[in-house]
């Protein structure tokens, strides 16, 4: 079958490559999603990239509230018609990229701010980092992520300090909680086939997740962003040269003196702190007024 068939898209309709359009064929892993997340009717799930709705279905059929962003407006005639009976009832389709949406804000207009959130894709893998930046940031408080990615970047996601893969998005993804692979998928299981395997995670907070809200959240995650620019050079001398503090100051002593009690050497590098002291850093920068856009 071709990926119109299999999508009741038009036949002339082609995928864009550049937009991660890899369509879930797969029906088995489409319900694995959706059991995965075990909804109620107090539920609200974020899906992002809805296409043609292969996996919106199902999901809205078990949510109590479902808002799918989608960036490609082609998909606008198939999903209305699809989504028919749940649009305007507990349905909306969002037309943007998501990166460019402020995500709380959505949630707050449409007066569903009270439910539990729940978040879905099978993410278009070009911007798997981004995106999930942007989702645990924005919403820190989500009780769960299931999210389909590129098999290789589950390394980059659960990486360890002082490895080359550790950056923000796996100091930001320990902080919200754990992470389980749920399956793996060979790239028969889309359509068309990415020439590469695909896995399933699910995310779920830790009792005591670290990050406190998405304001939070979002000043942090600017703050690695800055951090890891420099990974491997040191950091004190990354601060001393972006005037952050200078040498022989008061603030150089203060942080001196925190760095000491913490247990971290003088000559550290970004890359090398785990996420919770990445977290405490960030914490005692603040306090002393030494972060970069103080
Ligand atoms: N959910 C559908 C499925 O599983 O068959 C499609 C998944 S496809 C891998 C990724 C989807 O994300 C596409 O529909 C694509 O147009 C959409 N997309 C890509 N970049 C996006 C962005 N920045 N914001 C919102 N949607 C995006």
């Amino acid at each position: 079958m071709t990926v119109s068939e299999l999508n009741n898209l038009p036949v002339d309709f082609s995928p864009n490559r550049a937009l991660g359009q890899n369509f879930l064929v797969s029906q088995r892993a489409i319900s694995i999603i959706v059991e995965s997340l075990q909804l109620s009717s107090d539920d609200l799930v974020l899906e992002i990239g809805p296409g043609t709705g292969n996996l919106t279905l199902p999901l809205v059929q078990k949510a109590g509230f479902l808002v799918a962003v989608e960036i490609d407006r082609r998909f606008q005639q198939i999903l209305q018609k699809k989504m028919a009976d749940f649009l305007g009832s507990k349905l909306r389709l969002i037309w943007a990229d998501i990166l460019n949406i402020d995500l709380p804000k959505t949630i707050q207009e449409l007066g569903e701010q009270d439910r539990v959130i729940k978040i879905a894709a099978n993410l278009p893998y070009y911007a798997t980092t981004d995106i999930m930046l942007k989702l645990i940031t924005a919403l820190p408080s989500a009780r769960m992520l299931v999210l389909m990615v590129q098999r290789e970047a589950v390394a980059r996601i659960t990486a360890d300090p002082g490895t080359k893969e550790y950056g923000p998005l796996a100091v930001m993804v320990s902080l919200y909680g754990n992470v389980k692979t749920i399956m793996r998928l060979p790239g028969s299981a889309f359509e068309p086939q990415p020439p590469v395997e695909s896995a399933l995670l699910k995310l779920t907070p830790t009792d005591s997740s670290l990050l406190r809200d998405s304001v939070f959240a979002q000043n942090f995650a600017e703050f690695l962003l800055y951090a890891f620019q420099e990974r491997r050079k040191q950091f004190m001398g990354r601060l001393r040269r972006d005037r952050q503090i200078a040498k022989d100051s008061q603030r150089e002593d203060k942080l001196i003196s925190y760095l000491e009690q913490s247990g971290i050497r003088r000559n550290f590098r970004i890359e090398e702190l785990r996420p919770d002291q990445l977290l405490s850093l960030y914490d005692h920068l603040h306090k002393i007024s030494c972060l970069p856009s103080n």
